[in-house]
């Protein structure tokens, strides 16, 4: 037994959730955190490859050659191009940049479990405001509960995860609502699935306003999850506040050349991802004949809202050799994976007694 430790840790760490991934089974299918079920491409595996040669030295610092390549993508100026270990942690990096302690950060719940975790890690508030009766950002609530302590809104479209998208008109007129001095950060780490054309590309919303950050990710559409590398487009003094929080060489050499490597692979990606977007139409069909209900999702991924019979849900399923991932109470959310394994899914939900 070593010594009892009398060093103290801060007393309010011990309230905060932690992080709950997906589950890992070996043997069994994952469908439980939103990968792309494809391996890198070749181009991408080689530029991995290459990068591994040189790892004795430390990455580039400000990663400039991905921030240059994803500003030319993106069509912005560079100084508004930031990155991060995934966007997870550049959400961190947002709250630390723009919270003090007691500042409040609001976003809708249930949403990406990472956001109360990262506020109440940099001592700001989280303020959630409920999803709508169709698991949708409640956006006029939204409004109302932003106060004169409020920094920075979160806006999770489409929504992790109920997979649920706001639209262009509403989106615009909530923005043009926000106060000039609250940032809201609409977290579009799931963009690219995005296949109804009235729901906006926040680039576009970006553009012409000082208040609002969009953030990426590569871990979804472009297949690099296990690199983690995320980035935000945001005001050039927000994007200078967001280098000033970034843990050193955090985004590491390889996730740079993989994120550059997969941008120039783009066409490639995407057409995976319309294949998981046609997908994803099969799976919620199938559902929907089963007689579940799921909301209408933009992202790789269904919800599926069952209440007090998710966790029975979710162990049915691993019965099966199949891994969702449950929300206890709420909800089960399911990744669209290949035709085989959402096969092997649908027929899992077919067989659950309800
Ligand atoms: C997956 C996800 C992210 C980012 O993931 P990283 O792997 O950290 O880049 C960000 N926001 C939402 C809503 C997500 O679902």
């Amino acid at each position: 037994m070593p010594p009892e430790s009398g060093v103290s840790t801060r007393a309010d760490l011990n309230a905060l959730p932690n992080y709950v991934p997906g589950r890992s089974v070996p043997g069994a299918i994952k469908l439980a955190s939103n990968e792309v079920p494809g391996g890198p491409l070749p181009s991408v595996a080689a530029a991995i490859a290459d990068a591994a040669a040189a790892i004795n030295r430390y990455p580039d610092m400000g990663a400039w050659a991905l921030v240059d390549r994803i500003a030319r993508e993106v069509g912005m100026p560079a100084d508004q191009v930031s990155v991060g270990c995934g966007s997870v942690s550049v959400c961190q990096q947002l709250v630390q940049a723009l919270c003090g302690p007691g500042d409040e950060v609001v976003f809708a719940w249930r949403s990406f479990e990472a956001y109360p975790i990262v506020t109440q890690v940099a001592g700001a508030v989280p303020v959630t405001v409920p999803l709508d009766s169709g698991h949708r950002h409640d956006l006029d609530a939204m409004l109302e509960a932003i106060t004169p302590k409020t920094r920075l809104v979160f806006v999770c479209n489409p929504n992790n995860p109920t997979g649920t998208a706001v639209r262009a008109d509403e989106l615009r007129e909530f923005l043009d609502r926000v106060p000039a001095n609250v940032l809201v950060a609409l977290d579009e780490a799931y963009r690219e699935f995005v296949t109804d054309p009235e729901v906006p590309d926040g680039l576009t919303l970006y553009l012409g306003r000082s208040n609002v950050a969009v953030l990426r990710t590569f871990s979804k559409a472009y297949g690099l999850a296990g690199l983690r590398v995320g980035y935000a487009v945001a005001p050039e003094h927000v994007t200078a506040a967001l280098r000033k929080v970034f843990v050193p060489f955090s985004v590491n050499a390889i996730a740079q050349v993989a994120a550059i490597a997969s941008l120039d692979a783009k066409d490639e990606l995407l057409a995976r991802c319309a294949e998981i977007t046609a997908e994803r139409t099969r799976v919620r069909d199938g559902l929907l004949a089963a007689g579940y209900e799921v909301p209408e999702t933009q992202a790789n991924f269904v919800w599926l809202p069952l209440g007090e019979r998710t966790t029975e849900f979710a162990e049915h399923a691993l019965s099966r050799k199949i891994v969702v991932r449950p929300f206890a109470g709420d909800g089960a959310r399911v990744t669209i994976g290949t035709a085989e394994e959402n096969d092997l899914f649908l027929e899992a939900a077919r067989t659950f007694t309800r």
